[in-house]
């Protein structure tokens, strides 16, 4: 169900303009305006969702195949050096449109982008405390 005061929403009824890269039956891609690399794009669900956490499965399942769509697209035209696919769920994630999207994020060497942490070695006793956490939800 579309929302009326959701720019995405409003973008999928062609009631804002948008540079659209690709659509199918349940996604819509296009170009971010504000992008951090050339070629930053994004793969919106046409359904309206909050983030992955409500969206449908079957709009999840779209996503992928589209977004491979538009990556290799930008791997011919664009000769990135990689490509992050990103998702963000949350304030503290980074999300700031609150309509599902996954951002087609190319990266050149060195482009600074904050994506990357380190690897230091976790302390196994509370990783399987968060485990056992996250398992008894799981069932
Ligand atoms: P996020 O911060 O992960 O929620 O990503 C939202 C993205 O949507 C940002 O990268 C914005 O630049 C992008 N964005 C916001 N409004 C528009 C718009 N009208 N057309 C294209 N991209 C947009
Ligand atoms: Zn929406």
């Amino acid at each position: 169900m579309a929302e009326t005061d959701c720019i995405f929403c409003n973008i999928i009824a062609g009631e804002i303009p948008s540079f659209k890269l690709y659509e199918d039956a349940r996604t819509y891609a296009m170009m971010d305006i504000n992008p951090f690399n050339d070629g930053h794009c994004l793969v919106i669900t046409k359904a309206h969702s909050i983030n992955l956490l409500d969206a449908d499965p079957a709009d999840l399942a779209a996503v992928l195949p589209a977004a491979q769509i538009i990556a290799r697209a930008i791997e011919t035209a664009l000769e990135p050096e990689g490509i992050n696919i990103i998702q963000a769920n949350g304030p503290a994630a980074g999300q700031t449109v609150y309509h599902y999207h996954s951002h087609i994020f190319p990266r050149r060497l060195n482009d600074g982008a904050l994506l990357n942490w380190g690897h230091a070695p976790g302390d196994m006793g509370k990783i399987e405390e968060i485990y056992n956490k996250i398992m008894a939800e799981l069932g």
